[in-house]
């Protein structure tokens, strides 16, 4: 059982390595992380580096650490 780091969709059967990583490609290729502050037009390929920014250029945003919780 393959498990997708991004939207954890599974994947399972003879294929599921050629699936997830077509899976990723076809669903993830454009997916970019947005800075959720207004005007600032930043975006990310990843959460946490958008975390990082909003930490350091927008300290008002008042982010809690970086830990994941669902
Ligand atoms: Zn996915
Ligand atoms: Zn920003």
């Amino acid at each position: 059982m393959l498990c997708c780091s991004l939207c954890n969709s599974r994947f399972s059967g003879e294929y599921r390595s050629g699936n997830l990583q077509r899976h990723k490609r076809t669903k993830h290729a454009e997916q970019r992380f947005l800075c959720p502050r207004a005007g600032c037009l930043r975006t990310f390929a990843r959460k946490d580096a958008r975390l990082k920014h909003e930490r350091r250029k927008h300290p008002e945003l008042d982010r809690p650490p970086a830990v994941s919780r669902r």
